[in-house]
C-alpha cells in the first residue's frame, strides 16, 4: 500500500513525525509502530523529517503506564477546563493508577509546538489514537473515542494540518 501524501507538500518540505511511526522505540510499553508506507513516502519525496514525542519531551520515560483522557476531551485540556486531567490507566511500582500525568502531556505540547514554529512546518503526520498523537481517535474514560489527541489538538489550533500515520485514516 503506498501512503498518499498532500498533493501541495513540497519536494524536500519540512515535517513533523511521531517518532514511534518511525520506529523509535517511544511507546508507552519501550515499543515503536514504524508506519512503513509513510516512511517510504517521504524519502521518496525528500521531506526533512523532524521526529517528535511529545510524552518524552514532557519528560516522561519510556516504558510507562499508559494514559487516556479523564472527564472530558483533549480540547479541554488545552483549554485549562477545569476537573479534566490525563491519567494512568494501570497501576505500575513507580506510578500508581489515577496518577496525574497532565503536567507531562502539557509540556511535551508546548516543546512539539514550538519546534513546529521554529520549523515552520505546515505538516504533522501523527500516530493514530495516541492520548498526545491521536488524529480522529483516542483514548479517554475508558474508551476510544473520535477526537484528537492533546498535542493534535495543539497543533491544529496553530494551523498546521496532521495527517494520521497509521497509514489508514489520512
Ligand atoms: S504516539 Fe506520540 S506520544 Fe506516543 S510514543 Fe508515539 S510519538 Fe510519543
Amino acid at each position: 500500500m503506498v501512503y498518499e501524501l498532500p498533493s501541495d507538500l513540497q519536494p524536500g518540505e519540512k515535517v513533523l513525525v511521531s517518532a514511534c511511526a518511525l520506529g523509535e522505540r517511544t511507546r508507552y510499553d519501550g515499543r515503536g509502530k514504524a508506519d512503513l508506507e509513510l516512511i517510504a513516502a517521504l524519502k521518496k519525496h525528500k521531506c526533512e523529517v523532524i521526529p517528535v514525542c511529545p510524552e518524552i519531551a514532557g519528560g516522561l520515560p519510556t516504558p510507562r503506564p499508559p494514559a487516556e483522557i479523564k472527564g472530558g476531551v483533549p480540547l479541554d485540556v488545552f483549554q485549562s477546563k477545569q476537573g479534566v486531567r490525563i491519567r494512568t490507566v494501570v497501576a505500575a511500582p513507580h506510578y500508581p493508577k489515577g496518577w496525574d500525568f497532565t503536567k507531562e502531556f502539557l509540556r511535551g505540547t508546548e516543546a512539539v509546538m514550538q519546534t513546529a514554529l521554529q520549523h515552520g512546518v505546515r505538516y504533522a503526520f501523527f500516530q493514530e489514537r495516541s492520548p498526545s498523537c491521536g488524529v480522529k481517535q483516542t483514548h479517554a474514560d475508558g474508551e476510544l473515542i473520535n477526537a484528537p489527541g492533546l498535542t493534535t489538538v495543539a497543533l491544529q489550533a496553530m494551523g498546521v494540518e496532521v495527517l494520521a500515520a497509521d497509514g489508514t485514516a489520512h
